[in-house]
């Protein structure tokens, strides 16, 4: 009985981690400003990620928005 348990822990554990790391993953690439608007794929200036402050308020409620979704 525990032992199965205890299975289903390290279950959990693992796809916490896979999961943790994929969000890193996404973080990290999420940092790199990359020419364009990560909201409307507008060209931006060098450096920059949003190519105004609404697409960047949209970006967020949409990314809060997966994230209550819970889609990856
Ligand atoms: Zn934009």
């Amino acid at each position: 009985m525990s032992d199965a348990c205890d299975r289903a822990d390290i279950e959990v554990e693992r796809e916490l981690a896979e999961a943790l790391r994929k969000q890193a993953v996404r973080a990290a690439r999420m940092q790199q400003p990359c020419g364009f608007c990560f909201n409307c794929d507008e060209i931006v200036a060098v450096g920059m990620r949003f190519c105004d402050g609404d697409c960047r308020d949209d970006f967020a409620r949409l990314e809060r928005a997966r994230k209550n979704a819970g889609a990856a």
